[in-house]
């Protein structure tokens, strides 16, 4: 069965997978990824007083305030990039912030990637992330083509501030007390839910979403 889908979240546990299935999936869906968490380091990289508000905040693994995070998500998802559609990740993480984003975007599909906490830590601990264009790498399961520099735009790879043991478990516990709500929230609104396995390779979970997808 074929399904036209073209507003998506994508949810998970941080780790989960969740930018790197969003890059095959927005070519495939021809919408654009919108990360909350890329659009928040953007304007932290902003020599201004909310870019340095948001470095110290984003760095302990605490949640952005609604009303900062809510303003950045509406002005995009109503921009001109979006009109066709998008494939949220980051977005809602509770939930206000789903019943927020019901007042002006119909999301038609839930994509929500399963990963035990174990694998999670793992793969946060390896990840490098490119600070211009937010692909994603892991030291060992997804390197670049050159060590530390990103495939893409060459620039050197960091390591995020956020991905401190500590700031880890913070970021897994608002996951599971908080933003597994705002799935819960998206039964009770009967949109689609599509539950997938995290702990495979790339390819096959990429293979899974998109035989869930009907793609
Ligand atoms: P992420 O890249 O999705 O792991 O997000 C990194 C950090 O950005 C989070 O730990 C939060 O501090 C902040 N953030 C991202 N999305 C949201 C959101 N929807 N609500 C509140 N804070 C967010």
């Amino acid at each position: 069965m074929a399904f036209s889908f073209s507003k998506l979240i994508i949810f998970g546990p941080q780790g989960a997978g969740k930018g790197t299935q969003t890059e095959f999936l927005t070519k495939r869906l021809g919408v654009p990824a919108v990360s909350s968490g890329h659009l928040l380091r953007l304007e932290m990289g902003q020599d201004t007083k909310l870019g340095h508000f948001l470095k110290t905040q984003m760095s302990t693994g605490e949640l952005i305030s609604d009303e900062i995070i809510n303003l950045l998500i509406k002005n995009y998802l109503l921009g001109p990039e979006c009109v066709r559609g998008f494939l949220l990740d980051g977005f809602p993480r509770t939930v206000d912030q789903a019943k927020f984003l019901a007042t002006f975007a119909a999301v038609d599909c839930i994509l929500k990637i399963n990963i035990s906490d174990a694998e999670a830590v793992w793969r946060l601990s390896g990840r490098r992330t490119c600070p211009s264009c937010g692909m994603v790498y892991h030291q060992e399961s997804k390197p670049p083509q050159k060590a530390g520099s990103c495939d893409r735009c060459r620039v050197e790879l960091i390591k995020r501030s956020d991905d401190t043991p500590e700031a880890i478990q913070k970021r897994l516990k608002i996951y599971y007390t908080e933003t597994v709500l705002a799935v819960v929230y998206y039964q009770t609104q009967s949109i689609p839910i599509l539950e997938i396995n995290g702990e495979q390779t790339i390819e096959a979970v990429r293979q899974e979403i998109f035989e869930k997808l009907g793609l």
